[in-house]
């Protein structure tokens, strides 16, 4: 059973603005995608990190240069226009051997040991799982014209996190299936539960946010100094 990590960095963070895209950013003397690949250390199961980067990226190679980490970097491969063609791309460049993989945010360093174990427990057992957190505020489903259509009971709402992990046979039949609607799919659970794969939740946690704005750069400072 070898474990691989997808590490999704291709986006175009246009809701992060600024000069550099977000997982460049530095927080506490470390690039936020640095903070990710250590969070990752702390899962002795993960064996490989496969980068995907934007065509151009000039910041990943220097993020990393002279880093050494307790799972193998493969060379990162350039990533696709939307989210779930990011993924093939790195599913396709996995050395054989890998029978499991978990699709992570670049832009979600904090992860911590018990999200990143219960997620693979879950994965390992059922074929697949995402890291969930019950959500407080009570959710509509809306039109276009910004009309309420329903409001979907909130004990069974959950909201869903990184790393996505499935068997690497699963993502990729449901990729195949799913190959005209790619760009339906913000997430890539929803890429096999549209394919009909079953997915199981996990344990998330309020701390495994994704950085999006820069008041997500704010809130992690605050955490990682009250972690001091
Ligand atoms: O845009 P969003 O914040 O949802 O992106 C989540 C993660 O997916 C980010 O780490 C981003 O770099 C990555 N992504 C990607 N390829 C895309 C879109 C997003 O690798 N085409």
């Amino acid at each position: 059973m070898s474990i691989a990590v997808l590490l999704l960095a291709a986006g175009s963070g246009t809701r992060f603005g600024g000069a550099i895209p977000k997982q460049y950013v530095s927080v506490q003397g470390k690039t936020i995608l640095l903070h990710t690949l250590r969070s990752l250390e702390q899962e002795p199961r993960i064996a490989m990190v496969q980068p995907v980067i934007a065509a151009g990226d000039t910041h990943f190679a220097a993020c990393v240069a002279g880093q050494s980490f307790g799972f193998t970097l493969l060379p990162a491969v350039e990533g696709g226009t939307e989210r779930a063609l990011s993924m093939q791309r790195g599913l396709a460049a996995l050395p054989d051997g890998v029978s499991m993989v978990a699709v992570h945010d670049a832009a979600r360093p904090l992860a911590s040991q018990a999200v990143l174990r219960d997620v693979l427990d879950v994965a390992l057992s059922y074929g697949a799982a995402v890291p969930a957190i019950a959500v407080h505020d009570t959710i509509k489903r809306i039109d276009a014209d910004g009309k309420v259509i329903e409001t979907p009971e909130r004990a069974s709402l959950r909201a869903v996190q990184t790393p996505q992990v499935a068997r690497l046979n699963w993502f990729q039949q449901a990729l195949a299936q799913e190959h005209e609607h790619l760009h339906r799919h913000t997430d890539d659970a929803s890429v096999l539960e549209a394919a009909g794969f079953p997915v199981h939740v996990s344990q998330g946690d309020v701390n495994n946010r994704k950085i999006t704005t820069q008041d997500d750069v704010q809130w992690m400072l605050k955490v990682l100094e009250a972690g001091q």
